[in-house]
């Protein structure tokens, strides 16, 4: 069977849902504190008081990673789950319940027993504080979510033995989903996996599945990529293609058929900011898209993760002079990674009035596109459309190349674009679209699953 893993903030219930469940299925339930008390023949707040949490979390650590990998509940610790290496051993082969519970409900059963404080604030402050740092984390880590506030744990555990048994969904929630797959564009062979995991006579209730959200869709490489990384992180989920002109008909069916998340694609990158209950504050408010939807507690949460894409690579031209081609979604997302590493940029579109725009916005200059041979930017970053196949020109003449420049093409099909070509050619440095699809798809995964996947696995498998 399956390991049941458990995770939570402290009072959410772990311990004692986690056993009765353990009990019903008749598997022993282990506790990963109790683990780290056993291995260091001391208790916990003893650990923390004389040699801190970073020294309690390497044994915790320690603990995670020798766990049998079935037949066994598991309750972890609070704060387990920020550790990604944590979160990649606990996840693989397992499903993971998130419990939680109401910020009083939280403090009033710490009261009753206490823990060592991780930080200096009053309990209910920390507890308010810790709940809201680690959300994030703990939505990545769940399949399953369950508050815990006013019930029982002999209720909460039915609760979680029936999601285990049943999942989250309804037959009929699941056969309206099939219908809404068949009028997009997936091949057949994922539409026959589809058909398995969601209404198929043998079907696993545990599965989960999540998509890429366009139109069209069917160009995206996500897919491909996502399922290589769920066999090769053992997790039980299905990547697909939510094709569809309607987007809040395709919000409707991942919130009804539970999946776990959505890649965003074109052309929907700022009408799903109206579909979602959060958005993250930092990046995707400011950029005015979003391409990450994570669903967990019954909650939609937006991200941008194309701006981690472009930043990556360039860290080491901070404060360069730029020019950024284009001022649609993908180059709203490279302004705000370009600003965040202080260079000083400008926009440059066909649209003059967007380049204003959007360089208002984000604090960048902007110009007319023949501007380009005046200002001689150390650092060229094309968001436009322009090389993408079928299209085979380049925004830019060889003549306006120097050696000296860096030039970024965030077109990624073809992998070397005519830009990139022409770039080469003038021996200047080149970075492909390829390596932005890889950071953010990266930092997707990392969203959706609290896994940091390593670059090169990712590099291996777009190849
Ligand atoms: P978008 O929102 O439609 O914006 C396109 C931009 O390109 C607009 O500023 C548009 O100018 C300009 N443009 C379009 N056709 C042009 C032409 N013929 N000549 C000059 N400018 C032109 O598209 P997007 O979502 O930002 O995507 C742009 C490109 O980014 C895509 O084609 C894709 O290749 C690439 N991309 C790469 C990744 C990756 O991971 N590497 C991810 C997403 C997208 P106007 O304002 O005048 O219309």
């Amino acid at each position: 069977m399956r390991r049941i893993v458990f995770c939570g903030f402290r009072g959410t219930g772990k311990t004692e849902v986690g056993s009765l469940v353990a009990q019903q299925l008749g598997l022993p339930f282990v506790d990963t504190d109790q683990l780290v008390e056993e291995k260091t023949g001391r208790s916990i707040p003893s650990i923390f008081h004389e040699d801190g949490e970073e020294r309690f979390r390497i044994h915790e650590r320690e603990v995670i990673a020798d766990l049998p990998g079935s037949d066994i509940v598991v309750g972890t610790g609070g704060g387990a789950i920020i550790d990604p290496v944590n979160v990649e051993h606990l996840r693989a082969g397992s499903v993971c319940v998130l419990l939680t519970a109401d910020i009083a409900t939280i403090e009033r059963r710490l009261m009753q027993k206490p823990r060592p404080p991780l930080t200096g604030l009053p309990l209910i402050e920390e507890i308010a504080e810790l709940v809201d740092r680690r959300r994030q984390f703990y939505y990545a880590a769940a399949d399953f979510c369950f508050d815990t506030s006013g019930t029982s744990p002999e209720a909460a555990a039915q609760v979680v033995l029936s999601l285990l048994k049943n999942g989250a969904t309804t037959p009929a929630q699941r056969n309206a989903a099939i219908v809404f797959f068949r009028a997009g564009r997936i091949p057949d062979m994922a539409l026959a996996t589809l058909e398995k995991t969601l209404t198929g006579q043998d079907r696993d209730p545990q599965a989960r599945i999540l998509g890429v959200a366009g139109y069209p869709a069917a160009h995206s490489r996500s897919p491909g990529l996502f399922n290589a990384l769920f066999s090769r992180y053992r997790l039980n989920y299905h990547y697909t293609w939510f094709e569809s002109p309607d987007l809040h008909r395709i919000m409707q069916v991942a919130r009804e058929t539970d999946a776990k998340g959505l890649s965003v694609t074109i052309p929907f990158k700022q009408e799903v900011m109206d579909e979602l209950d959060e958005i993250d504050e930092h990046a995707a408010r400011r950029i005015g898209a979003v391409n990450t939807v994570v669903f967990a507690c019954g909650t939609s949460v937006g991200y941008n993760t194309d701006w981690l894409g472009v930043r990556k690579p360039l860290v080491p031209m901070k404060g360069a002079t730029a020019v950024l081609l284009g001022a649609g979604g993908v180059a709203s997302a490279a302004a705000f990674a370009l600003t965040d590493l202080e260079m000083k940029v400008t926009i440059l579109n066909r649209t003059p009035e967007r380049a204003e725009e959007l360089a208002g916005r984000l604090g960048c200059g902007w110009a007319e596109w023949d501007a380009f041979d005046r200002i001689r930017p150390d650092l060229v970053v094309n968001a436009t459309p322009l090389g993408m196949l079928p299209d085979t020109r380049s925004p830019l003449r060889e003549e306006q190349l120097v050696k000296e420049m860096m030039v970024f093409d965030l077109v990624y099909t073809p992998p070397v674009t005519p830009l990139i070509e022409m770039a080469k050619k003038k021996g200047c440095r080149t970075i492909t679209g390829m390596e932005m699809f890889v950071q953010q798809a990266r930092e997707q995964f990392y969203l959706f699953f609290g896994i940091d996947v390593p670059e090169s696995v990712i590099q291996e498998l777009v190849k």
